[in-house]
Formats: structure tokens, C-alpha cells, sequence
């Protein structure tokens, strides 16, 4: 067992970013056979989750066992309604069931230019509509090289949670995932280097939320597989694993959820 493993929450939280892969159909046959692979294992041990494409969210929505896996959105704009062409909704998230929502994910920042401002609009948002919000931080390979990545993550955390009420801290997830650990030129952070970043974000919601740090899961993404869990797992500060590739195919997913569990129960004792 690692010295001082948090024993903060009985479950360890596992979920996957379809992004944009799958269509309908084949996130329906991807949910029917998770669902089937993973029915056993006691969901009071266990938050399963994964977010489909948009046009597959309103099918698997209502198709999921909600008690077994949450479906979440990739996304989602702050506002109700209005001229914003191309962006969905809170009240229509709302409207077809969706459990939770990601805000800030890593391709969102780089790729369609998401500054932290437009993040904690979209978190203030999801909270205020009642959704589970996935927060996503993450740092460049630069701000790594440069040894600022504490502090960059700091900042994005604190822009991010600008608002929220320590009320809502129950609704929060964060998650860690590296900008230069992300998909398939990505490489692994080292499972102590996750760890003292999980550390950091921790202590920062300490500072932001005296006493009520513990209550938010800190999982870590970029390039897990079945070979690396392991060492993420025996973590203390890593409360779970958000999975992009690895996880697309369902039983291999079946399999990183089992690992996942047997290694943190292992370290538990
Ligand atoms: C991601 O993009 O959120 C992710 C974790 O991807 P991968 O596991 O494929 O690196």
C-alpha cells in the first residue's frame, strides 16, 4: 500500500470521451455490451461513465441504465437559448436526460480556442442546471518544460471555479489531463508527476473551499491503458481514470474498470 492512500471515496470513478467517434448506432452497441460487461461489479464501488457524440446523446440516454453508467455531453454552451449557432444547450441536455457534462476538455482549449473565462461560464452554467460537471485542466508541454505547470494550473482552476459555492462542490469532478499526455502522440505522465499535480489542485481547493477539498474526485487522463493503471492507481491524490482510445472498444474498457478497481482495492488493503 502507498503511504497515506486517501481512503476519500469508496468508488473510484472510470469514464471515456467517445469525442468524435461512433455514430448512433454503433454508441448503442457500445453502451449494450459496457452495460453487459460491467452489470456485476457494485455500483456503491464504481461511477462508470462515458460521453457520446451529440447526435448520439438523445438514444443513449434513453437507452442507458442510468443506475449502471451516467451519459455525459462533451460539451455545452452557458446560455439557454439565443444566436449561437452550432452550440447546444443546458435546457436541451436537460430535456433528453444527460447526467453530467465536461467543460474545458483539452481539444476544446487548443483546438477551438476555449479561454478559462468561457470555461467558467460554461461550469457556473452546468451547476446552476443541476448537471454533474466534469471539469478538465491541463498543461502544454512547454509549461512543463519550463516547471510553471503548477502554477498555469492553478490559474486555469481558480478561473474555472470563479463563482461556484462551496454548495456546489458536490456536482463537481475534476480531471487532470496533460496537453502532452493527450492521444496518440501523447506520452503517459509518470504516475508520481500525476500525483503532485493531483496534490496541487487539491491544496488549491483547499485554499478556495476550507474543509470541503475532499469532496471533489480528481481523476487523471492522458494515454491510460491496462499497462500503466496500475502505477496511476497506487496514487493517493488519483481518485480515478478518464479514458480517450483505450477505452473505445468495450471490453477492453470492461477490462481497464476491473483493473482500475482491483488496484485501488489492493492498495486500500
Ligand atoms: C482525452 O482526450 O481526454 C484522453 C484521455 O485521450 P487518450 O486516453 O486517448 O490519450
Amino acid at each position: 500500500m502507498s503511504p497515506g492512500l486517501s481512503a476519500r471515496f469508496q468508488k473510484v470513478f472510470v469514464g471515456s470521451n467517445l469525442k468524435m467517434y461512433k455514430t448512433n448506432r454503433q454508441t448503442l452497441d457500445f453502451l449494450g455490451r459496457l452495460q453487459e460487461l460491467t452489470h456485476d461489479i457494485p455500483r456503491s464501488e464504481l461511477s462508470l461513465f462515458f460521453l457520446p457524440s451529440y447526435t448520439a446523446l438523445a438514444d443513449v440516454c434513453l437507452a442507458a441504465n442510468h443506475n449502471l453508467c451516467w451519459i455525459g455531453a462533451q460539451n455545452m454552451h452557458w446560455e439557454e437559448q439565443g444566436r449561437f449557432t452550432g452550440e447546444i444547450s443546458p435546457l436541451m441536455l436537460a430535456e433528453i436526460g444527460v447526467d453530467l457534462v465536461m467543460i474545458g476538455h483539452a481539444e476544446r482549449r487548443q483546438i477551438f480556442g476555449e479561454t478559462d473565462v468561457m470555461v467558467n461560464r460554461r461550469v457556473l452554467s452546468s451547476l446552476v442546471h443541476g448537471f454533474q460537471t466534469l471539469v478538465c485542466v491541463g498543461d502544454t508541454q512547454h509549461e512543463l518544460h519550463y516547471g510553471i505547470s503548477a502554477d498555469v494550473l492553478r490559474q486555469q482552476l481558480k478561473t474555472a471555479l470563479y463563482g461556484v459555492t462551496p454548495e456546489q462542490l458536490c456536482k463537481l469532478w475534476l480531471a487532470y489531463e496533460p496537453f502532452w499526455a493527450i492521444g496518440e502522440e501523447g506520452q503517459p505522465a509518470d504516475p508520481g508527476l500525476a500525483n503532485d499535480i493531483h496534490g496541487v489542485l487539491r491544496q488549491m481547493l483547499a485554499d478556495l473551499y476550507p474543509g470541503k477539498d475532499q469532496t471533489v474526485p480528481i481523476l487523471y487522463g492522458g494515454s491510460v491503458d491496462l499497462e500503466n493503471i496500475e502505477g496511476l492507481m497506487k496514487q493517493s491524490e488519483i481518485d480515478g481514470l478518464f479514458v480517450g482510445r483505450a477505452a473505445w472498444d468495450p471490453d477492453r474498457f470492461n477490462q481497464i474498470v476491473r483493473k482500475t478497481l482491483s488496484t485501488r482495492r489492493l492498495a486500500q488493503g
